[in-house]
């Protein structure tokens, strides 16, 4: 089928080109002509590049505007990601990280020059330590699987120290996969707590692995399929008597600020990410933040340098012999800080509990509307999101992949698939709080009618898209065997 939308058949720059055709104007040289070989070396001159395009320059900037809208983001549409929090971010916390005194101060500057910088990155700790409830905190890791790792390190070294080192690791199934992948890179041995259907994780069932060879457990909370770990401060308890330590992956974060605090739940160690939850775009593989925050007994063992405050001077700490060391060159990724100070500055403590409850609102807002329509594993009031599944559809052999195929069709960015693993065939939608209603309506109607679409029609559903440029991709091949140069 025909792309519907003229924007999407630009066509490759190559195409483009037409003999003689030229972008610049070059006047001729008045110091003599320049003699090839003489100022770049022969090897490195080409005779001629073979179907080098030949465009002008209004040919090249539409070219490549075209293709930049070819892009999604949030900027342009819906992009109801679950486990990623694609909220939108207020173009305020842009304009404040692009601010002169921010965005050209450099390490190498002294402390003294850095004294605005320096007293955001102590602030921003604070804000993260009070919103969790934890004692203190470190900006350092770059994202937030790094952040698990840098948290992780702290334990296992905590325990070196002691002279006790701990082997194992107890993660439930609902955590989020890279806590299992940051634990064994820390050098543990994970070990896995099943809970058969109900979706949380239970005290019996963290007793009966517990013993005093376990360092910590580690679970995300809320969990990956969008609830709450109810449990967790009986939990902790169990856990704490066998001097183990409470990790909680904080990246969903979202459903929780400003209404709960996971320090006062028995947790000893959180990360945070700030390109989820506090306002830094992501999805593009830009740079992301991943700050840890710890109670006190770990304060000691959080990467060097740590910013101290003495009266109103900031200034770096390098004198910490049970740090862990550093964990990233100098300090972290100073732009999304910025952005994530901003962000928590303007949202004030009411503005940052508002969103998470409209965060929560909106997932329950979908998943009840959807109820009927998909399969709902875990049928309960939800988080921040919520997880479907193919179950009905695959009766008329449409599966997840064909129904995120879909959505594209209707203007939409799928929602996560196949995501989290405990869910065959799962759908994870996260639709974050900066959505109208009538977005969330128009989505919850494409939904719906390709539900019935899978009913009436499901060949339709079975190969889309169809409006896209391109249709359906064989992923493994193109992962497999990636062509990556364009032979005309
Ligand atoms: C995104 C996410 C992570 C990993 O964070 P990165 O910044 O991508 O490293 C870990 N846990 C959960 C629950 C997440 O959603």
């Amino acid at each position: 089928m025909k792309p519907q939308n003229p924007q999407l058949d630009e066509p490759l720059i190559f195409k483009k080109s037409s003999k003689m055709r030229n972008g610049i104007s070059i006047l001729k040289s008045d110091v003599g002509d320049v003699i090839p070989g003489n100022t770049i070396p022969k090897e490195l001159l080409r005779e001629d590049i073979k179907d080098f395009p030949e465009v002008s320059e209004i040919d090249v900037v539409r070219h490549f505007t075209r293709l930049s809208q070819w892009n999604f983001g949030v900027d342009t549409g819906f992009y109801p990601l679950g486990s990623c929090t694609m909220k939108y971010n207020p173009k305020i916390n842009e304009d404040i990280a692009r601010l002169a005194g921010f965005s050209k101060v450099h390490p190498y500057q002294s402390d003294e020059l850095n004294q605005g910088a320096l007293q955001l990155m102590c602030e921003l700790e604070e804000f993260l330590c009070e919103i969790s409830g934890m004692d203190a905190a470190t900006l350092q890791p770059a994202a937030g699987a790094h952040g698990e790792l840098c948290g992780m390190l702290m334990i296992a070294k905590y325990f070196k120290e002691k002279d006790k080192p701990r082997k194992k690791v107890i993660i439930p199934d609902t955590a989020h996969g890279t806590n299992p992948a940051s634990s064994n890179l820390a050098g543990f041995t994970v070990v896995s707590v099943k809970e058969e259907n109900v979706g949380v994780i239970t005290p019996e069932a963290v007793a009966s692995v517990m013993d005093e060879d376990t360092a910590a457990l580690m679970l995300t909370n809320p969990n990956t399929i969008g609830l709450f770990e109810k449990h967790i401060k009986e939990i902790a308890e169990i856990v704490h008597k066998k001097g183990g330590f409470i990790y909680c992956d904080g990246a969903n974060l979202n459903a929780i600020m400003g209404i709960a605090k996971l320090g006062d739940m028995g947790v000893d160690v959180i990360q945070f990410n700030l390109h989820k939850t506090f306002s830094t775009p992501h999805g593009g593989g830009g740079p992301g933040s991943g700050p840890v925050g710890v109670k006190k007994l770990l304060e000691p063992y959080l990467p060097k340098p740590r910013i101290i405050k003495k009266g109103k001077r900031f200034s770096l700490d390098y004198n910490r012999p049970k740090s862990i060391g550093r964990l990233k060159a100098f300090y972290g990724n100073f732009a999304i800080m910025a952005r994530a100070y901003s962000y928590i500055r303007a949202m004030g403590h009411d503005g940052l509990k508002k969103a998470s409850e409209m965060a929560v609102l909106n997932a329950n807002y979908i998943r009840e509307k959807l109820k009927g329509h998909y399969y709902l594993p875990y049928n309960q009031t939800c988080m921040h999101e919520s997880v479907f599944s193919d179950k009905f559809q695959s009766e008329k052999d449409v599966h997840t992949i064909d129904i995120a195929k879909r959505l594209m069709d209707y203007g939409f960015h799928p929602p996560t698939i196949y995501f989290p693993l405990i869910v065959s065939g799962a759908i994870m939608i996260e639709p974050t709080e900066t959505e109208t209603k009538e977005t969330l309506d128009s989505f919850i109607n494409a939904m719906i009618s390709i539900a019935q679409g899978t009913k009436d029609n499901p060949d339709i559903v079975k190969n889309a898209p169809h409006t896209t440029q391109i249709g359906r991709l064989d992923e493994t091949r193109a992962a497999r065997n990636p062509i990556l140069r364009w032979k005309g």
